[in-house]
């Protein structure tokens, strides 16, 4: 395989997980008892632009299917990041009834609703038709189709050129990389502004969040990768900011790279530290496997304590990084019977690969589980707050990952 941005050929592992399902397949009772398809999880480093990449092995086309379950509203905290981010953009970017928004990926509107609520004209693109449908309820237009420079210059043919562009966790699970970066520069108008997050690669690294990695998470991102794979579709990086969502994610902002902004003083900062932090040196990739199989060993070996000494544990939370973890660790139903999660599209569903059972939250109160393990880390904070009751009956709650930890 080459990379997907240079095409220099991948000879440097980064991560091998072994097979795992898709990690957003999630079944029903029926799919039980039927094989399950599951792919080889690997991750390669292009030791010329330093892009972290999947192994191709599925298409798009398999692991975004027409019931992908996940609806970005089923997070308060992911909500109010998504109104703050609009409210700061239209003041910034001084937009009006006579600009234009475009989301790639828009999911079920969470983002856009707040621009449509500002009289803003803004269009949605969303490939995922429950998702869409949703969005479009809200009063947002969306186009059912992925993104990339086809469809970029579509828009800019029809003279639906955006002011602002956002892409919010959709850039590290694009399979073409190159392409759908053509189709963002096609779609700006001049002086228009792009705005990506995606978890940061050094962050990753730092934490790490091997449980990030999964089929559909094509490109595992720095800045020094995104600046390259910016210049070379004619786009220029002028801001980048450091945000806290997804364990550590950045926000780049930008423009065609001969538009009038001057590029901040972040971006050069950032690069910096991105050095020094070693994302430019080999070794720092390969040191990152034995790291992965200590925090999954450490995982089965407190579950089996767990399951010796008698206690209950229960999960939380079917998010995809929850079942790279389970899948990658092996864990079933013997070690983790059941996971309790709030979006109802996932419940009376199971999880791809372990097949633990999806139940409600109020499952906890019936089951009363000793130790509750908080698969998605990054809404920690927020399962925390909302299901703390469990320590009325004694209860604790359990991470995984950075390193197992039993919070009192
Ligand atoms: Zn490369």
């Amino acid at each position: 395989m080459n990379c997907r941005h240079c095409g220099t050929p991948l000879t440097h592992t980064f991560l091998d997980l072994g097979f795992a399902p898709p990690s957003n397949a999630y079944l029903r009772a029926q799919d039980l008892s039927r094989p399950e398809t599951t792919y080889p999880l690997k991750v390669k480093v292009c030791a010329h632009c330093w892009l972290v990449q999947t192994e191709d092995y599925a298409d798009a086309g398999d692991l975004f299917t027409a019931d992908y379950a996940y609806f970005s509203s089923t997070s308060s905290t992911w909500l109010a990041h998504a109104r703050h981010y609009a409210e700061r953009m239209i003041a910034e970017l001084g937009l009006t009834a006579q600009s234009h928004v475009i989301e790639v990926a828009s999911n079920d509107g969470y983002l856009l609703k707040n621009f449509v609520a500002a009289g803003i004209p803004c269009l949605g693109i969303e490939p995922t038709a429950g998702t869409a449908a949703a969005a479009e309820q809200l009063g947002i237009p969306v186009l059912r189709e992925f993104f990339g420079e086809a469809l970029g210059k579509r828009l800019a043919g029809e003279g639906r050129q955006a002011d602002l562009i956002a892409g919010n966790n959709v850039y590290a699970h694009v399979p073409d990389i190159n392409d759908f970066t053509r189709g963002l520069g096609a779609a700006l108008k001049p002086e228009g502004v792009i705005t990506l997050e995606f978890p940061h690669l050094m962050r990753l690294i730092e934490q790490a969040q091997f449980d990030t990695v999964y089929h559909e998470h094509f490109s595992y991102l720095s800045l020094h990768a995104v600046g390259r794979i910016f210049a070379a579709a004619g786009l220029r990086v002028w801001k980048v900011e450091e945000l806290p969502t997804h364990g550590g994610s950045l926000r780049v902002f930008g423009c065609h790279a001969g538009a009038q902004r001057e590029t901040d003083a972040s971006v050069a900062a950032l690069l910096q530290e991105e050095t020094r932090s070693g994302l430019q040196r080999l070794e720092t990739y390969l040191a990152f496997q034995p790291r992965a199989e200590r925090i999954k060993d450490d995982l089965l070996v407190f579950l089996i304590e767990q399951k010796r000494a008698g206690k209950k544990v229960a999960a939380y939370g079917a998010a995809a990084k929850g079942n790279t973890l389970l899948n990658y660790a092996g864990v079933k139903t013997d070690l983790l019977p059941f996971v309790c999660d709030a979006a109802s599209s996932k419940q009376g569903k199971y999880l791809p690969g372990s097949h633990l059972p999806i139940v409600p939250p109020s499952v906890l109160w019936e089951h009363k589980p000793d130790l509750v393990l908080i698969l998605p880390w990054n809404l920690a904070a927020e399962v925390v707050e909302q299901q703390g009751s469990i320590r009325d009956w004694g209860g604790r709650f359990v991470a995984a990952v950075p390193r197992l930890e039993v919070w009192t």
